[in-house]
């Protein structure tokens, strides 16, 4: 007897499901009405992108490219795998002429395949793919020097040669897309997007894949809502209209309580200085701080600044801040983004701790806070970042900025505010539908598909029961689905050509004409 199978959504990921669905497509939709406002266009990319695009631009130090992707090699090199695992896990007696012949066979077997592959551009023809089997063939040559001389002599040489044959690539290493902003970047490059005139202004809208520690309001698959702004131009007013259209899209959603975050980072001018300037304070203090902070001196000392360690706080107090360390550019920049916020009717607050988690942001950065979400507050987070252009190969003079919204989040705090209800899908679908057609007989059948279909086409929304029904069973099914209507076909109804409407919140009924029933149902 087998066990019955039951699968679950894996650890991290979850559905959502109706009527939920109806308030993120709401929330979406309202994204792309409030973003076209302002010029914007969507742009969708990739799920999956190299792992080098990723790692380059958000930083190896970063959690999410040192801990967080989720990442695998990607070829059709079945041939390949089986003569490199026949390889690599032989064992035998490297020392008899048997044992040994056995094992450089297998090897040699695998080298000729992977260079032919290679040759054919069937796996990766990369620079270090070709040193790895070249230095392939040498170790085979250097292990039949030591011919006969035991597995003492061999072994070391054998294990080197078994990692070798592991290093050659079969396939590009790709990742699930941590977040968008790499991807939107390498392909305003990619398709030469900068001969546009004016800013290039993009959003997108998708999930997003981390393997974090899943609690309330962080998943391993979630899904942004985000935008950029890509152009030779990085005048304040940028920073400022991108965060005014942000709050537009919170207005229109009718979130309430949102807190509008900002800091300057500085640049590559007055940064470092300030960084080396952090370190050295953190060094006198690395005792008293936690593990992932004393890590951070070194790897990104900026990130200690982000701490929600209670036992943190005070030291994170006492350190310089970057606001006395910025550039005269830097600061003049900043300060007029502060006055074109103003213009615009903005509150915020500054945050001299606000850092962000990724390695590309510079001057500006933002972030959002709303209500109801408990420590994982933040809606959405953003900022400039006019190296990253460069940075992924494309022209040095462009510039850019921009956000990313959790949408996860964002819906999880209208939910909280109690949004949700008043704010499902088409009218007819929040509490059922317009209309529950029942028929009796097949006549009446083929009559209702007509219908179903001229009151679909003018935007009714209609449950046609697929097989026959008794009366009460079908009026029971109409009551149960909140339908606001039965309408009802059988014979009498097709004889005088009308049809029954009965109002099922409070029963009234009455025969009407199909020309009537249409302005009644608007009516009603
Ligand atoms: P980031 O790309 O890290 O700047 O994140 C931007 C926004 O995406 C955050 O403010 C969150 O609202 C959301 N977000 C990031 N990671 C997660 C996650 N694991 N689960 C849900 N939302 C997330």
């Amino acid at each position: 007897m087998s066990d019955k199978v039951k699968f679950q959504a894996i650890k991290g990921v979850r559905d959502i499901l109706p009527p939920e669905s109806a308030l993120w497509n709401r929330v979406e939709q309202t994204a792309r009405e409030a973003f076209g406002a302002f010029g914007f266009s969507e742009i969708r990319v990739p799920i999956f992108e190299k792992t080098d695009l990723f790692a380059r631009s958000i930083g190896l130090d970063s959690d999410v490219v040192s801990k967080e992707m989720y990442t695998f090699e990607d070829y059709e090199a079945a041939e390949l795998v089986e003569l490199r695992a026949a390889a690599v896990t032989f064992v035998g007696a490297f020392g008899t002429q048997e044992g040994f012949v056995h094992f450089t066979t297998l090897v040699g077997n695998f080298l000729l395949a992977a260079e032919t592959a290679f040759h054919a551009g069937h796996i990766p023809k990369t620079p270090e793919n070709e040193r790895t089997l070249q230095k392939g063939r040498d170790l085979i040559t250097t292990l039949n020097t030591y011919r006969y001389q035991g597995d003492r002599e061999i072994l070391p040489r054998v294990g080197e040669l078994k990692e070798t044959v592991r290093q050659v690539k079969f396939g590009d290493v790709i990742s699930l897309r941590p977040e968008a902003t790499a991807s939107v970047v390498r392909a305003y490059i990619e398709h030469g997007m900068h001969v546009l005139p004016g800013n290039v202004k993009l959003y997108y809208i998708g999930p997003m894949f981390r393997r974090e520690r899943p609690q309330k309001g962080r998943y391993r698959q979630f899904y942004q809502i985000g935008a950029e702004v890509l152009g030779s131009s990085d005048a304040p007013g940028i920073d400022a209209e991108v965060i005014e259209m942000l709050m537009r899209l919170f207005d229109r959603l009718k979130l309430k309580g949102a807190v509008l975050n900002i800091n300057s980072i500085g640049d590559k001018n007055c940064r470092p200085a300030y960084v080396e300037k952090l370190r050295a304070e953190l060094q006198k203090v690395r005792e008293q701080l936690g593990a992932d902070s004393q890590r951070r001196i070194e790897t990104n000392p900026l990130r200690v600044l982000d701490s929600k360690l209670e036992s943190e706080q005070g030291i994170i107090e006492e350190l310089p801040r970057i606001a006395e360390h910025l550039c005269a550019d830097c600061r003049a920049h900043y300060d007029e983004v502060k006055r074109q916020l103003g213009l615009r009717g903005i509150a915020y607050q500054e945050n001299w701790r606000l850092v962000r988690g990724l390695d590309y942001y510079m001057r500006t950065t933002f972030e959002i806070t709303a209500p109801g979400l408990g420590s994982q507050n933040a809606v959405c987070g953003g900022g400039r970042y006019d190296g990253l252009v460069e940075l992924l190969g494309g022209p040095a003079t462009t510039k850019g900025i921009g956000f990313a919204i959790g949408t996860d989040r964002l819906v999880l705090s209208l939910q909280e505010a109690g949004e949700a209800e008043t704010s499902g899908g088409p009218p007819g679908k929040a509490g059922g539908p317009d209309v529950y057609l029942a028929w009796f007989g097949a006549a009446a059948q083929s009559a209702a598909i007509g219908l179903a279909r001229r009151l679909r086409d003018v935007g009714f929304v209609v449950e046609l029961p697929a097989v026959e029904m008794k009366f009460g069973k079908s009026l029971g099914f109409a009551d149960r689905l909140k339908a606001r209507h039965a309408v009802i076909v059988g014979d009498d109804e097709l004889a005088a050509g009308v049809v029954t409407v009965k109002r099922l919140s409070d029963g009234s009924q009455q025969k009407l004409a199909e020309a009537e029933l249409f302005s009644y149902l608007r009516a009603h």
